[in-house]
């Protein structure tokens, strides 16, 4: 299903509205955790003027450590749908269990699956019961066929609206956090009608890799990107130093506004 052999046209995902896949760029920003109304809500309306079309915001957190800040949970989520009705931006935000799939399906425009969940087989069929599209995010060592096998469970059990998301993998450099597969946009292209977009504040780990990272995905062809940014980055509960303040982002996104023209 998810093969480019069976379905030579790009897929285009409608997530509320916004479709993401072909020509159209999707640009989602926001903090890596949920930690305030007043935080979302400061940041959601910067990006949205900056020209973000969705918002993004952890409220349920895949920590390493089980000590560190595990997000807000169900009432992050209500500040998310909060920051939703005061700018119109679609959240999206990560699923860790299936506890939460109704709720989830209520009120998230696009779940996301988290890189240490994209195997997660029993969580992956279960999203074929939701009418939301998928943000599938690739896994720490995953291979290509492997990620394109988890978009296809997703798919097998009923929901075809999967949008993929290259987040850095895992290799022997230690500088970077990860290291940005930019190939995955050309290669995943060739392979599959499915939308793939980048996030480069997870790939580096830093924030001033965050603008080149960006501009190299669109010049290869990426469907969109995925930013962290917040308010206060040096406080941030999560993510501080990959992420954006936003008058950088907004400075990024002339940039890539400039070379989507030429691409
Ligand atoms: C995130 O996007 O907040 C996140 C935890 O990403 P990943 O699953 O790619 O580590
Ligand atoms: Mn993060």
């Amino acid at each position: 299903l998810a093969s480019r052999a069976f379905h030579p046209d790009d897929s285009i995902i409608d997530v509320s509205g916004v479709k993401v896949g072909g020509d159209n760029l999707a640009l989602i920003a926001g903090p890596c955790s949920v930690e305030s109304v007043d935080q979302v809500l400061e940041i959601a309306k910067a990006a949205k003027a900056s020209g973000a079309n969705m918002l993004r915001g952890g409220a349920f957190k895949p920590r390493t450590s089980p000590y560190s800040f595990q997000g807000l949970g169900l009432e992050g989520l209500d500040i998310l749908c909060e920051a939703k009705a005061a700018t119109g931006l679609p959240i999206v935000t990560e699923l860790m269990s299936a506890e939460y799939l109704d709720v989830f399906n209520e009120k998230v425009d696009l779940i996301q699956i988290g890189a240490r969940n994209m195997q997660n087989f029993d969580l992956l069929k279960q999203l074929g019961q939701v009418d939301r599209p998928i943000l599938l995010k690739r896994g720490l060592n995953a291979t290509y066929e492997e990620w394109l096998m988890s978009a296809e469970y997703i798919m097998a059990s009923g929901n075809e609206n999967v949008i993929l998301c290259e987040r850095g993998v895992r290799t022997f450099e230690s500088y970077t956090r990860n290291t940005l597969d930019l190939q995955s946009i050309p290669v995943i292209q060739k392979l599959s009608h499915l939308p793939i977009i980048i996030d480069p504040s997870h790939a580096g780990g830093k924030w001033w890799l965050v603008e080149p990272m960006a501009k190299a995905a669109v010049a290869a062809g990426a469907n969109g990107l995925m930013i962290e940014v917040h308010n206060n980055p040096e406080m941030a509960l999560c993510d501080g130093s990959q992420s954006l303040k936003p008058a950088k982002y907004d400075a990024l996104l002339k940039q890539v506004a400039e070379i989507a023209k030429v691409v």
